[in-house]
């Protein structure tokens, strides 16, 4: 990878002003960059009007050699008040934990990567899941979050500190950064893992679902670095591990304003039916084309409200337009790790498990006994799948009256 300056540079200095290593001089009204302080971050290519700047990416055979450690990419959600930093979210946790066993398989370190406008003692919560070293920036241009701005910061420390496997949540900012990094740095990425191991070589198996899920695949990236995936939320489990010492690693990254090229203009919180979204429900009922008809699906909110539940759906049950497509459980729906996952006449096609297998209890009501739901669940039901849906909820009704709650 090398980067260059044509002969068409037109010296407007506008690269100067971004580039937050201070790696671009002008001499004789032409720009020219400090190869010794380049990161190859591209701020500069994407300002530069005359596309005068240019970026060579050719596989090369690279030394590996100088990568170590395991990298989390920690998320904040988001605020109604974009300029606010919310709380770290739960999955930053879980990939946290399938992190410290991948760092304990390599013998290297988990490292968290903290891009925030304020530390506020993040490092205490971490340390509750392993974390030996935190890479902190602080710059209030991380609030809201951009693209730009976020690979811009996380490229610079990926090229200074070399990590050897990188992880990133599969949420909305997630699955917007990681390609972009992946792109620039011209290394691998394998979207949506099911599972992550180290094989014998040292090398990072990301394992997910392809050719529609009909078989899984394990992914390897031999000749790049880092080795990066992305993980949904609930896909990995919480296993909180108390960290020594955590060591803090400071890092001043100037960022100029006008790398932000994009700005949010306005934000339309969207409504959602039932209780929680179902990727944080603790139980989900759940429905499937075995229900026959919207009328009779409907009934499951009615289940919902008693149990506090959320309603999930298969994707024959949203393709039938029983409901929305956000209420999908599976491969092309939402991962859910719920206590508790009723499936009402799901026939529990490969792409619908590996959205709920993980949950706790599983309990399955399908007329056909050799449904593959049942391979899955705890409690099988054979039976009419209305019928006993209805059942259900006048034994429960019941039981809440004579409780009085
Ligand atoms: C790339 C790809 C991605 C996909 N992503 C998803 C995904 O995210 N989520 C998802 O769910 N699917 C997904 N699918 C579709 C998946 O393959 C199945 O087609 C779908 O899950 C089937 O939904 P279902 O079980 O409701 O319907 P069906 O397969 O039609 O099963 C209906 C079940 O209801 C039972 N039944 C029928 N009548 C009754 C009754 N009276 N009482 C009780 N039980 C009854 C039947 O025995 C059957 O088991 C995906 C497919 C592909 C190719």
């Amino acid at each position: 990878m090398g980067i260059e300056v044509l002969k068409t540079c037109i010296g407007c200095t506008k690269c100067v002003t971004v580039c937050p290593f201070g790696a671009i001089s002008m001499v004789d009204k032409k720009a020219v960059i400090d190869l010794t302080k380049c990161t190859l971050c591209g701020a500069c290519v994407s300002v530069c009007p005359v596309k005068s700047i240019v970026i060579s990416r050719e596989a090369e055979k690279k030394d590996l050699s100088g990568y170590k450690d395991v990298w989390v990419f920690v998320e904040f959600s988001d605020n109604s008040d974009p300029k606010q930093q919310g709380e770290i979210k739960k999955v930053s946790f879980e990939l946290l934990s399938e992190g410290r066993k991948l760092a304990d398989k390599l013998n290297n370190k988990l490292c968290a990567v903290l891009l925030t406008d304020k530390n506020r003692d993040y490092e205490k919560i971490l340390s509750d899941y392993g974390v030996d070293k935190v890479y902190l920036v602080e710059n209030d241009e991380f609030l809201p979050y951009d693209t730009d701005v976020y690979s811009t910061a996380v490229m610079a420390l990926i090229n200074k500190y070399k990590p050897a496997v990188f992880l990133y949540p599969a949420t909305y900012k997630g699955r917007d950064l990681a390609p972009r990094i992946a792109a620039n740095l011209y290394v691998g990425l394998t979207a949506d893992c099911t599972a992550l191991d180290i094989n014998k070589d040292g090398l990072l198996v990301q394992s997910r679902p392809a050719f529609g899920g009909n078989i899984m695949a394990d992914i390897l990236s031999p000749n790049s670095r880092p080795q990066m995936a992305t993980v949904r939320p609930n896909v990995m489990k919480i296993e909180k591990r108390k960290s020594g010492n955590v060591e803090i690693v400071k890092e001043d990254i100037k960022i100029g304003k006008n790398i932000r090229r994009v700005s949010v203009v306005r934000r339309n919180k969207e409504e959602h039916t039932g209780h929680v979204k179902i990727e944080n429900a603790e139980i989900i009922v759940s429905g499937g084309r075995g229900l026959k008809t919207k009328e009779r699906f409907d009934v499951l909110h009615e289940l919902a409200e008693i149990l506090s539940a959320s309603v999930g759906a298969s994707r024959a049950a949203v393709d039938s337009g029983f409901i929305d497509k956000k209420h999908q459980v599976g491969q092309s729906g939402t991962t859910v790790r719920p206590r508790l996952y009723l499936a009402f006449g799901i026939s529990g096609a490969i792409q619908h498990l590996v959205g709920m297998k993980n949950s706790d209890i599983i309990i399955a009501i399908n007329k056909d006994p050799n449904a593959p739901i049942f391979g899955v669940s705890k409690y099988a039901v054979v039976g009419d799948g209305y019928d006993i849906l209805k059942k259900l909820i006048e034994k429960l009704s019941e039981r809440k009256e004579k409780v009085g709650n």
